[in-house]
């Protein structure tokens, strides 16, 4: 609000008169007391007011009145009013009044008025009154007083208007606004935006300004621009690390992950190195990076189609949008030049933008090598320049569809034998390393095939039934896989001469038909193809026992080196399952193996019950051959199927890591359990035990395989105490075994566990298993105790050779140490075979009586096997002096405060008795314990009597 002071141009009558108002203030006045005279017209105006913007105006008026009743003389002639008047004028205009140009605004009256004492004591009864004049439409005005006999002092006039004055409301400043020109009339006045904000959208914001000068009724507002914020009336920009990407958002946000800002009033952050944000993304979504390779890629070839099928990548780099595309290219065989496949190669469903994990490619040519990349892709991989990671296979395609590859031709039948041979197909798809026999009996209910392989293009197939009608069909083998069987071929055997029994031709097979077998042509792939070893040499396996062991009445499975394979990842999909790695959980690590840990976990496959499994994983880092070998030990153990040999569940190869999943043994590794429960099992369960690794050994001798390092470190045992062999990496005996030593025929061997052949010249057969499965015998007997204790390899060498054998551990029945015994004749072929020991083990356990160890009867040569530093006990004259030659003199108070006195004491004591001395290192409980029954085989030596145990 503003005031105005004006002068005012005295006319006649009015008098300006100073005096003080009631705060004792000088102050001029403008009087006027014609009371007296009648008609009285007496002018007072002002000085032009210039208007400015304002168009409605109020005076405000101080005045005083005297009243005209405390006057003598005056009635008829004083007033008690004065007049108002205003006129409109652009510009000043003289000092001249013309009363018709004046417009009149009031009469004014007192509300109050004085008498003469009032003023003589100058308590003036002051008049306020206020008056609006307007819309005014000149530049300026005049005021004029007209008084018509009254006496009046007029004390002050106040001209002024009324405005809205400037104001910031919702992020917008209004200026100074003068009111209207109407008492209820709203100025409508537009905001302007403070800096950094902005207009919301088809709200610009607006306010009102009211007659009486307050701002009313706002309407929209400003709202922060992007990458700012409002703090109270102004926008602030965003600090660093945070943004703001739309003036819509109220606050400014942290940076998404794998994003970054270093500078404030940021509408968005910066992806991270390697992260990338799609073209539609908006600024609140985290930077993401393309996806890693698809994993499990798997194929599928028939003929000129390929389908191939993988899992989603493990990281889809932070996105949701993965789709696959593939690449496919075509390449020379040599030297590997590969060009993109083209239009003629179609995909289905399509090339690019997959959504399923599978693809159809189809019209590829035939007998051609093709890769395939399969790529995942996101909605970021287009921006990113690192390089493209996807999963690729290589794959040639077979001949287009033709039905029949090799048909048969019957060639000579026999009562037991057929005689085949067919013709290479016309279009071999690349070298035919072999074909595969399958027949089966014709009118056999559950049809049950047998297979019989041969490098040529013919072949006999022997010990069938005479007079039976069998089925064969033929396919052939290349690098690129198995080809399509050949049409089938009805043959139906001889009659059978009369008199020729059926166990009698069993034996003729073996004596007759199998020597000649090679030079025939069966060709076996376990004789026939090049063999490349795996760790040691096929030809030590030659042999009548070996002949026995490999040719077996057709159906029976043999066992086949993964080394024959020219492609090792062939053999090992041969015999493995290929596990989806999603299926297997890892939980913790239970051991290491030579090529990296040996886990525990769970596998939960399709429509199948979750199990326990052992899960050996191959160590990142890994060489191709490190891969190979590992890979070798499922090759070899997927042959096998048998409740005493440890079972495959699968491989995972197509991911990392690659892993070999095996059935879970709870109790772990044969020897530890046993050490572990020292002297906590019957000897029926024991027994039980030893003829689990027995028929666990028939089964892989009548396979043809020769273990080579059998020992109870290499058997596991289950929650049920079964027992089975593991441990079948070729390469195992070289690297993997750490009691394996170098020996001067060359190459690494467990020495105590070997037999004598093999040691000295490489002789390993499933004789030599036996021999090392009677030291299995021994180490089961004695819990755990190392066969031949502390002596050294050389020495164990020495005494068998001259003829000295382990004695029966502690409790031993003597059936089992004569079976041991058997186990270790010289002469491998007076060994018995695995066979006979799970009879004699099942004969022992239906007779328990015989497992009885009367006492004394274990007797058995021990000096020869002592280490001829191994002292003598029986020169020992007390418990101390025995103490201190084992070098544990430590214990002597323990012995002599539980009254062990005397030697003969000491040598009746258990693993009990030891460890209730007090005495908890398991190592001095041991050693304790091995002299005690060395001591105690020395007494018997020495005394020929046995003693209470
Ligand atoms: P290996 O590589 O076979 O020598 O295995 C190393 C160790 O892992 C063994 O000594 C066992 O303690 C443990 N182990 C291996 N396979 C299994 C299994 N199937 N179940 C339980 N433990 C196993």
């Amino acid at each position: 609000k503003t005031t105005k002071c004006t002068v005012f141009t005295l006319l006649i009558s009015w008098e300006e008169i100073s005096g003080l108002d009631e705060n004792y203030t000088p102050i001029r006045t403008y009087q006027v007391c014609q009371v007296m005279e009648p008609n009285q017209n007496n002018w007072l105006r002002t000085s032009w007011i210039e208007k400015g913007d304002a168009q409605r105006i109020f005076v405000e008026l101080k005045f005083t009145l005297r009243d005209c009743n405390s006057l003598p003389g005056v009635v008829g002639t004083c007033k008690e009013t004065f007049n108002l008047y205003y006129q409109e004028t652009d510009s000043e205009v003289g000092r001249n009044i013309r009363e018709n140009q004046y417009v009149k605004i009031d009469t004014i009256a007192a509300d109050e008025s004085f008498t003469q004492g009032d003023l003589g004591e100058r308590k003036m009864k002051l008049n306020t009154e206020v008056r609006i004049i307007g819309p005014l439409s000149r530049r300026g005005f005049y005021l004029a007083f007209q008084d018509v006999g009254a006496c009046i002092a007029l004390v002050s006039v106040k001209v002024y208007y009324k405005k809205c004055w400037s104001i910031i409301e919702n992020l917008a400043t209004f200026p100074d606004t003068v009111t209207g020109s109407e008492f209820s009339s709203l100025v409508e006045v537009e905001g302007m935006c403070v800096s950094d904000a902005e207009e919301e959208a088809d709200n610009s914001p607006k306010m009102h300004c009211s007659a009486e000068g307050e701002w009313l009724v706002p309407i929209g507002k400003c709202i922060c621009k992007a990458g700012f914020h409002q703090k109270g009336d102004a926008c602030e920009p965003c600090g660093r690390g945070f943004y703001k990407s739309s003036s819509q958002d109220l606050q400014c946000s942290r940076c998404p992950a794998h994003s970054y800002n270093d500078r404030e009033g940021s509408w968005r952050c910066d992806c991270e190195d390697g992260y990338y944000r799609g073209l539609s993304d908006p600024p609140s979504v985290a930077c993401t990076r393309p996806p890693s390779a698809p994993q499990n890629l798997v194929y599928n070839i028939n003929q000129t189609t390929v389908s191939l099928e993988w899992s989603p990548p493990a990281d889809t780099g932070g996105r949701n949008d993965v789709t696959y595309r593939i690449m496919c290219r075509r390449c020379s065989w040599e030297p590997e030049e590969c060009v993109p496949c083209g239009g003629n190669v179609g995909y289905s469903p399509q090339q690019a933008g997959l959504v399923d994990t599978y693809v159809s490619v189809v019209d590829l040519l035939a007998h051609a090598n093709y890769t395939f990349e399969v790529e995942a892709v996101n909605g970021v991989s287009d921006l990113s320049r690192t390089q493209r990671l996807f999963a690729a296979v290589s794959i040639a395609t077979s001949q287009a569809s033709k039905e029949s590859d090799c048909e048969v031709i019957k060639e000579r039948v026999q009562q037991r034998s057929i005689q085949l041979s067919w013709q290479e197909p016309e279009q071999p798809n690349g070298v035919i390393t072999e074909y595969e026999i399958k027949y089966y009996e014709k009118d056999q209910k559950d049809r049950i095939y047998s297979t019989v392989k041969s490098r040529s293009t013919s072949a006999t197939v022997n010990n069938l039934k005479p007079s039976t009608a069998y089925v064969f069909q033929i396919r052939a083998f290349t690098a690129a896989g198995y080809g399509t069987y050949g049409p089938r071929l009805e043959v139906t055997t001889k009659e059978e001469a009369s008199g020729t029994s059926r166990t009698h031709a069993w034996i003729l097979a073996k004596q007759t038909i199998l020597p000649s077998a090679s030079a025939q042509s069966v060709d076996c792939v376990s004789t026939s193809l090049p063999v490349r070893h795996c760790g040691y040499s096929k030809a030590d396996q030659e042999g009548d026992e070996e002949l026995y062991f490999q040719f077996k009445f057709p159906g029976t499975k043999t066992y086949i080196d993964p080394e024959t394979y020219e492609d090792p990842n062939r053999a090992v999909h041969q015999f493995a399952k290929e596990l989806d790695a999603s299926c297997i959980k890892i939980e913790r690590v239970i051991g290491a193996g030579e090529f990296g840990e040996v886990c525990s976990g769970r596998m939960k496959l399709p429509g199948k019950r979750d199990m326990s499994v052992a899960i050996k994983t191959l160590k990142v880092g890994y060489s191709e051959k490190q891969r190979r070998d590992f890979l070798c030990e499922a090759s070899i153990m997927g042959q096998f199927d048998h409740p005493n040999v440890v079972h495959l569940e699968g491989v995972v190869t197509r991911g990392k890591p690659v892993m070999i999943v095996i059935e879970y043994m709870e109790n772990g590794s044969l020897d530890a359990f046993l050490r572990k429960h020292d002297g906590q099992f019957t000897v029926i369960q024991l027994v039980g035990m030893l003829r689990g690794i027995a028929a666990g050994m028939r089964y892989l001798s009548d396979m043809g395989y020769v273990h080579r390092d059998l020992a109870a470190r290499n058997v596991l045992v289950n929650s049920n105490l079964v027992c089975k062999v593991s441990d079948f990496g070729l390469s195992r005996v070289i690297d993997d075994d750490p009691e394996a030593v170098y020996t001067t025929t060359g190459g690494k061997i467990p020495v105590r566990w070997t037999a004598m052949e093999a040691i000295q010249y490489r002789k390993f057969t499933s004789a030599s298993d036996v021999w090392s499965y009677g030291i299995v015998m021994w180490e089961v007997m004695s819990y755990g105790e190392r066969p031949y204790w502390d002596m050294s390899n050389q020495d164990v060498i020495k005494a068998i050779e001259e003829g000295y054998r382990l004695p029966a551990p502690m409790d031993c029945p003597p059936g089992l140490h004569q079976l041991m015994l058997d186990c270790w004749q010289k002469d491998r072929a007076d060994r018995p075979k695995f066979d006979q020991i799970v009879g004699i083990l099942d004969k022992m356990i239906r007779n328990p009586n015989t497992l009885k160890t009367p006492v004394g009867t274990c007797t058995r040569p021990i000096s020869p096997l002592l280490d001829q530093s191994t002292p003598d006990f029986t020169t020992f004259r007390s418990v101390g002096e025995w103490l201190e030659a084992i070098k544990m003199e430590r214990y002597r108070d323990n012995f002599t405060a539980a009254g062990y006195s005397s030697l003969d004491s000491v040598a009746r004591m258990s693993i009990e008795d030891v460890m209730s001395l007090g005495i908890s290192l398991v190592g001095h409980q041991k050693k304790i314990m091995s002299s005690i029954q060395t001591m105690r085989a020395q007494m018997l030596h020495l005394h020929g009597t046995g003693i209470q145990v």
